[in-house]
């Protein structure tokens, strides 16, 4: 895992608790992630890696514009920013394959709506696969895990014929 935050390891701490490979970036200002800063750190980590998640800086606008090497990008919105976040930041959502609603557990107390935000998203970009899930209470983990496997096992077929198409024969 690699974080990006513009100070502080305290999500790369959290996460490495857990027992998972992380490094932060602190962009001391900076409010996205480029391929360098990427680059630079990635030697830290295991090079036998199935998933490399890289979360870039939270902002909605210009990490869309930039290009970290990644196979796929995911946004995630926590139903507490509103339903109504994909239409003002569209671009998160144009350049994304998924997005998640995350914190699905507080609907009742909130005037945002799943389905509204759910819809919005899927106006902006009609492609996304959606996943609506809580971390806290666990719901929708199970189905956003299973993709996430799935996307993996795809890339490792798509690797390895790859491999072997361009292997010396
Ligand atoms: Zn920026």
């Amino acid at each position: 895992m690699v974080e990006g935050d513009l100070a502080t390891s305290l999500d790369a701490d959290r996460i490495a608790r857990h027992g998972v490979p992380a490094v932060q970036i602190n962009t001391d200002g900076g409010c996205h992630l480029e391929a360098r800063q990427v680059a630079e750190v990635i030697g830290a980590l295991p090079d036998a890696l199935d998933l490399l998640v890289v979360e870039n800086v939270g902002n909605l606008v210009c990490p869309t514009s930039f290009d970290l090497g990644e196979d796929l990008k995911v946004v995630i919105v926590s139903l507490t920013e509103g339903d109504d976040k994909p239409l003002k930041y569209p671009g998160a959502f144009t350049t994304a394959g998924a997005f998640v609603i995350n914190k699905i557990d507080l609907a009742p107390y909130l005037p945002a709506s799943v389905a509204t935000l759910r819809a919005n998203a899927l106006t902006i970009n009609p492609n996304l696969v959606v996943f609506e899930l809580s971390c806290t209470s666990g719901a929708g983990l199970d189905g956003w895990l299973g993709w996430l496997r799935a996307r993996i096992a795809d890339k490792r077929r798509a690797t390895e014929a790859g491999n072997a198409a361009s292997a010396p024969s």
